[in-house]
Parts: C-alpha cells; sequence; structure tokens
C-alpha cells in the first residue's frame, strides 16, 4: 500500500487517498486537508509521501494511509465534542486530525513517553494553526506511559494507539467509554489492528481489521533510535 498514494501537495495526497478508496467520508478528507503534513515531519521534500519516515528517538510518523484507516475506523465516535485519547502520539499528525473531527468543544489527549517528541508535536501543532487549541486545552499533549492511558482525561469515546503492544493494556479498556471504540495495533512481530468496541452496557467486542507493522508499544529505554 506504501507510495501508492504519494501526492506533489497535501491535497494531491488526500486527492489519491480518497481515490484508492481509503477515505471514504468527506469528514476524515476534510480533516486531513486542514492539517498540513509538512508541518509533522523531519524532512519537508519527503511529507506527501504515502510512507512512514522516522522521526527520530526510534520513532516514526505513520504513513497517511494508517492516519486515515484509523480515522475512517474511529469516525462513528468521532462526534462533534467527544473525548479522544491518542497514545504514542509522536508528531502530533493524528492529533490534529483527531482534532478537527471532534471540533470546537472536543477534547484530544496525546500522550507519547518521550519528552523531546512532546515537546516537538506541541511545535509542530502551533505551525499548524493549533496554539490557540492548545492554550485552551482542547489539545493536551502529555508526557508519559501511555500504557496506563490518561485516567484524568476520560472516559474516551475513541482511543487510537499509535504503536504495536504485546496484549491490550488493561488500563486503556477501562478508559474507554461505554460506549467508545479502540484502534490499536496488537503483537509482537506478527502484528494486526483490533478495533475494541465497548457497548453502553460495557460488554466489549473485538475485530481484528489487519496485518500491519508499527513500532512497539514499549519501555522509555528499550526503544531504540535507528
Ligand atoms: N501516531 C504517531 C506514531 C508515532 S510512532 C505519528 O504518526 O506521529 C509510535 C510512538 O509511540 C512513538 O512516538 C513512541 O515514542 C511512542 N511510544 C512507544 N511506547 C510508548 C509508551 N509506552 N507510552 C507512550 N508512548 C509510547
Amino acid at each position: 500500500m506504501a507510495w501508492r498514494c504519494s501526492g506533489a501537495t497535501n491535497a494531491e495526497l488526500i486527492a489519491n487517498l480518497r481515490s484508492k478508496e481509503i477515505l471514504h467520508s468527506d469528514r476524515v478528507a476534510k480533516a486531513m486537508t486542514t492539517v498540513d503534513r509538512a508541518n509533522y515531519v523531519l524532512d519537508k521534500e519527503d511529507a506527501y509521501e504515502d510512507s512512514p519516515q522516522s522521526i527520530g528517538h526510534g520513532a516514526t510518523i505513520s504513513a497517511p494511509h494508517m492516519h486515515g484507516y484509523a480515522s475512517e475506523h474511529l469516525l462513528p465516535y468521532l462526534n462533534p465534542g467527544a473525548k479522544v485519547l491518542d497514545v504514542g502520539s509522536g508528531s502530533g499528525y493524528l492529533a490534529a486530525v483527531l482534532y478537527h473531527l471532534v471540533g470546537e468543544g472536543g477534547k484530544v489527549v496525546g500522550i507519547d513517553h518521550i519528552p523531546e517528541l512532546v515537546d516537538w508535536s506541541v511545535e509542530n501543532l502551533k505551525k499548524d494553526g493549533l496554539g490557540k487549541v492548545l492554550d485552551s486545552k482542547e489539545i493536551e499533549m502529555i508526557a508519559g506511559d501511555g500504557r496506563l492511558g490518561y485516567a484524568a482525561g476520560g472516559p474516551y469515546d475513541a482511543i487510537h494507539v499509535g504503536a504495536a503492544a504485546p496484549t491490550v493494556p488493561p488500563a486503556l479498556l477501562e478508559q474507554l467509554a461505554s460506549p467508545g471504540r479502540m484502534f490499536i495495533p496488537v503483537g509482537n512481530f506478527m502484528q494486526s489492528i483490533e478495533q475494541i468496541d465497548k457497548d453502553e452496557n460495557g460488554n466489549v467486542t473485538t475485530k481484528r481489521i489487519m496485518a500491519v507493522r508499527y513500532v512497539p508499544l514499549t519501555d522509555r529505554d528499550k526503544q531504540v533510535d535507528f
């Protein structure tokens, strides 16, 4: 899938994701058009490539098609005013997209265990025009162990996890609202995206969506740079 949807501009990249049917909805296409990926990468020349790119500290900004899939799968829970948690928020790109989906009055908490990345993501979000939203704390970027979630901001209508967990962290399941949906890569070498739904009575169901390759959701000292 990678590179198939690359474009010369942000608008072209999103249009290609749309024509390849990775994006189905006007809402996600609009949100991803509003966020300029060039503000969230180290090498601007590759900003509109449909591939992951290193952002240092052993982390990558995910490929646009993965951000597209994640947003589309979480979309039924990203209604205006919804609360969202983005675990392994890295560059801050997806936090921005999620914010544009839940809109003013919504809340997005991004959490990453590399403080330098958290600081960088705040700078990226400011460059992308979201300084006021950070001031109002409608987007909050936090340094911490994402496996523990961020209970103070929950429960969350939607939780996105941007790194692969060997098993689903119980704290994240606890902090998922009823109803709510989590999009999480699970596994070690063999990984797949699991879509976990919690219904209004708290019953949990899991659907396996696709095989993927993500960096691990791990301890900070085990995350190696490459
Ligand atoms: N969605 C991000 C993906 C970044 S890569 C983006 O597209 O920019 C995965 C991220 O998970 C890395 O930034 C890494 O630092 C973070 N991570 C890994 N283990 C973590 C943990 N235990 N707690 C919080 N963040 C973690």
